[in-house]
């Protein structure tokens, strides 16, 4: 089924806003292209090119790790030896595994060798105890990192402006921020994210946003455009979700060529970095080969353009769906679970997407004929029926 949303004229259009020229850094530091990490104990000299993380004034290669699925330090490792400084993680990964991953990892490294960033649910509207609350699990993540701070640390996966707005929140993250616990305040979002940025514009304590970008987005010129606000204003954008799910077709059969996807994300001289989530060996080495040669070529921006008229694996997460079915199923989790699992092999990460939901085992029965209309095409019904039986696989099973 055709994505109605992104065609291949969109994509064309899209692509020339920002040429090839512009593919490296709007400032100073990009303008090197290559840097040199040095300390103590390390010295490692790398062709990724280099861009300033808005106000926050950290200069980071355009390649980033996106730890949450790797559990294999020897990646982590390998990713560090190749060049890569950043790395992001959250509290909830792997239920805290991920996080005590990468401090056992750094350890015995400099710290100024590398930065952290973590993130935080925050259950919304808040509970009396949220400051306490807050506070501890923040506390868990610097004791699991074995960190006395973090470089950004982002309240994890908003969905609405009161969640970037409210000052008990926006107070607490002041304090963390002024008690030296974390030297940048980030938030993360899937969706609704123009307005998001905006309010993190007007709230004016924010000064890093990660989020979803890839050239599959319905919204792009809109968010493109929100994101331009941003950096006026000196947020720094950290791109992720920038695979679409990690493969060129609705089933998951074949894995999508990344280094075109990665080089699109760059393509946007306000996009940071990206953190994609390599788990192997193989994948890390495409990455880099991107961001040794980020320029997308005329091939790579054939192969897009042929996808934006595909169905893939990526959910929009615009929540069209819910209003519109009959059960008010939580559709943009359930999608994101079929994605993990289809798209990124990784049933355990589904599982524990779809554990988190209220969810009846025959949801969709009580339905003659589904009633959402989705705006990316896809069966959201056949799906459901698809990835809700993964709640039931033994974890012994899983990978
Ligand atoms: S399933 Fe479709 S309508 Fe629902 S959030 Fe995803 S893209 Fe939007
Ligand atoms: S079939 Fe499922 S997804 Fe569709 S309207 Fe009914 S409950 Fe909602």
């Amino acid at each position: 089924m055709k994505n109605k949303n992104v065609n291949r004229r969109d994509f064309i259009r899209l692509s020339a806003t920002a040429g090839a020229g512009a593919l490296l850094v709007p400032n100073t530091a990009a303008a090197t292209a290559t840097a040199t990490v040095q300390s103590a104990n390390r010295e490692t000299a790398f062709e990724i090119p280099v861009r300033t993380l808005g106000k926050t004034g950290l200069q980071i290669p355009i390649l980033s790790m996106g730890v949450m699925r790797a559990d294999n330090p020897n990646i982590v490792r390998a990713a560090y030896s190749s060049g890569i400084t950043h790395f992001d993680t959250a509290h909830g990964y792997q239920n805290g595994k991920n996080e005590e991953m990468l401090g056992n990892f750094f350890k015995d490294k400099p710290r100024d060798s590398f930065t952290i960033a973590t993130k935080g649910k925050l259950d919304y509207p808040l509970k009396d105890t949220f400051e306490k609350d807050y506070t501890e699990l923040l506390e868990l993540s610097l004791k699991r990192l074995q960190m006395d701070f973090v470089e950004i640390f982002y309240t994890h996966a908003l969905e609405r402006v009161e969640e970037v707005t409210d000052k008990r929140i926006v107070d607490l993250l002041l304090k963390f921020k002024a008690d030296g616990k974390i030297k940048n305040i980030g938030l993360s979002t899937h969706a609704n994210k123009p307005e998001l940025i905006d309010a993190a514009i007007e709230t004016g304590i924010y000064d890093v946003i990660l989020v979803s970008y890839n050239f599959k987005l319905n919204n792009l010129k809109e968010m493109e455009e929100a994101i331009d606000r941003g950096v006026k204003a000196g947020i720094g954008f950290v791109a992720m979700k920038t695979m679409t799910g990690g493969a060129e077709d609705a089933e998951g059969k074949n894995r999508i060529n990344g280094k075109a996807c990665l080089k699109w994300a760059w393509k946007n001289e306000n996009i940071t970095m990206a953190i994609p989530g390599f788990t192997n060996f193989d994948l890390l080495d495409d990455c880099m080969a991107a961001a040794k040669s980020p320029q997308l070529t005329a091939e790579d921006k054939e192969y897009l353009a042929m996808l934006c008229g595909k169905e893939l694996l990526y959910c929009q997460q615009c929540g069209k769906c819910t209003d519109e079915c009959a059960e008010h199923l939580p559709i943009p989790d359930l999608m994101r679970a079929y994605m993990y699992a289809y798209g990124y092999k990784n049933a355990s990460l589904s599982k524990e997407t779809l554990q988190s939901l209220t969810l009846a085992d025959d949801a969709c029965k009580k339905c003659e004929k589904c009633k959402v209309s989705c705006i990316s095409g896809f069966n959201v019904s056949e799906k459901i029926a698809a990835i809700t039986p993964v709640r039931n696989i033994p974890d012994v099973f899983l990978t």
